[in-house]
């Protein structure tokens, strides 16, 4: 007889863990399931807890409020005040995030997978999970091999996928129309990163900080996405890069070159002139990393029979800054939550678990869209573009504001004048106001997101229309 639960966990990552906290807190009896030994819980590859490991203030203040855990140090590692983004001539900057930290990533899921525990989860690390069990088109629980390598089954009402970017749960659900199986590679950034100390040859706030986060745009050195420089405690560094596949073969071939994500990031790091002498910080075994990370809007569904998904399996990171702990956290705490109170109504029908798509898109899902539209409009510039756009098309509020999704009221007109001085530009300005009026209006659709399972399919097709137009007016064009 297999065991049976009330609620499964899969993955005690970001989301999974206060996926099961919140469950378990909620009364649903939980197990959490990890593949790795205790001391590593939610480690993503063999290349450790691949992360900038940067995440707003506004999220661990919403783990304390939802589920009365308060972060400190040592899981908090360092506290930033803001997250700049610099245009890649370096002349321009522009505050994209506000105050926030970077995390310790070993310690914050050792830390969170012992609340899990205190919360009543019953937590097995060294579980693989292998996929779903599907009874009569019911997904009834999942398989896979526990830690003596063992074939395992366990039964439950509800399965919560919270596996990250290669769930082996979502790519085996029965085809449906709810949950995507695969992710575009267009809609993938390709990343890595370091954990290091240097030596500070000069001071310069444009590349190091110690009390901000470093975003630089630039489609030579990191095409189709960006390179960071966040601090970390003790004069650490975490810097890496990400680049999107068919921007770095534009790229490449436009500059005759056969760069690697890994040669890129060593470029990167000796590009800033700041820092020399690197030497990588091996604590954890988490000093050298690389990893995938979906930048598109959060999968339509995020439900589906007895199933709901958190974190980066339904793609959430931010599709701009590819910022994924937040709605990891955001969704983890919401899925729980869910569950708990579906297994309390004795109902884990489709049509009770709904609730969560729409607490998710309340209270971060509603923007991203809008978001994926910009990230597809800023992958299409080149850096003189960028440069440019940068310098006269926005104001400093405005593009903040656009980062966060918000799509102000921009006042395009009063900057028409100025890009008449350059003329050449203004194809790449008809495209910001293109770009603009697709964020409004998806952000317009999201706030009229299905409230029931009969209205999404329409919903769904217009939403996809509006993507592809992007996408087919703004290809990928870096360098
Ligand atoms: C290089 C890089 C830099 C990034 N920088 C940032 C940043 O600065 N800020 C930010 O907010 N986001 C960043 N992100 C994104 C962020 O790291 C992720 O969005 C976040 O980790 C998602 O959490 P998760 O719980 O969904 O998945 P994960 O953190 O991947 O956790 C999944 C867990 O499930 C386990 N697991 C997977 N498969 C199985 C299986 N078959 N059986 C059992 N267990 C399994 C994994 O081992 C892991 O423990 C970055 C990502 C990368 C790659």
């Amino acid at each position: 007889m297999a065991e049976q639960f009330d609620v499964i966990v899969a993955g005690a990552g970001m989301a999974g863990e206060l996926a099961a906290i919140m469950a378990a807190k909620g009364g649903a009896k939980t197990i959490l399931l990890d593949r790795n030994d205790q001391q590593e819980a939610g480690k993503k590859t063999n290349w450790g807890w691949v992360c900038g490991d940067a995440c707003a203030k506004a999220h661990v203040d919403f783990i304390e409020k939802e589920a009365g855990i308060k972060l400190t140090a040592p899981e908090i590692d360092h506290k930033v005040d803001g997250v700049y983004v610099l245009s890649p001539d370096m002349k321009n900057k522009f505050l994209f995030d506000g105050e926030g930290y970077t995390l310790d990533r070993p310690k914050y899921a050792r830390k969170m997978v012992g609340e899990a525990v205190k919360a009543g989860a019953d937590y097995r690390p060294k579980h693989e999970v292998e996929g779903p069990i599907v009874q009569n088109g019911e997904l009834v629980g999942v398989f896979g091999k526990d830690q003596n390598t063992q074939h395992f089954e366990i039964h439950a009402k509800i399965i919560i996928d919270a596996l990250g970017m290669a769930s082996t749960l979502r790519r085996r659900l029965p085809p449906n129309e709810y949950i995507e199986k695969d992710v575009s590679t267009d809609d993938i950034e390709s990343t890595g990163r370091y954990i290091a100390r240097f030596d500070h040859v000069k001071e310069d706030p444009n590349y190091y900080d110690p009390k901000n986060a470093i975003i630089h745009l630039n489609q030579q050195l990191a095409p189709g996405g960006y390179g960071w420089v966040f601090p970390k405690s003790d004069g650490k560094i975490n810097i890496g890069i990400g680049v999107e596949k068919k921007s770095l073969d534009i790229r490449n071939k436009k500059l005759g070159k056969s760069d690697t994500l890994h040669k890129l990031i060593d470029e990167y790091v000796a590009w800033v002139p700041t820092l020399k002498n690197m030497r990588i910080d091996e604590t954890d075994h988490n000093g050298k990393g690389y990893w995938s990370v979906a930048v598109r809007r959060q999968f339509d569904s995020l439900v589906y029979k007895n199933y709901m998904g958190a974190g980066d399996t339904m793609t959430m990171p931010n599709p701009i800054s590819a910022g994924g702990i937040g709605p990891a956290m955001v969704a983890g705490i919401l899925a729980g939550k869910t569950a708990a109170e579906a297994i309390a109504a004795r109902d884990t029908s489709m049509d009770f678990l709904w609730r969560y798509n729409q607490r998710f898109n309340d209270a971060y899902g509603n923007k991203t869209a809008g978001l994926e539209v910009f990230r597809i409009f800023l992958q299409s510039l080149n850096n003189e573009q960028i440069n440019y756009g940068m310098e006269h098309f926005l104001t400093k509020e405005e593009t903040t504001a656009m980062a966060y999704g918000l799509v102000p009221e921009i006042t395009l007109a009063s900057t028409f004048n100025k890009v008449l001085s350059g003329l050449g530009n203004i194809g790449a300005f008809k495209n910001l106001i293109f770009a603009h009026s697709k964020m409004k209006k998806l952000i317009e659709m999201y706030k009229k997101y299905p409230k029931s399972t009969g209205e999404f399919k329409a919903w769904k097709e217009a939403v996809a229309k509006e993507i592809a137009e992007a996408k087919a007016r703004f290809p990928p064009n870096p360098v």
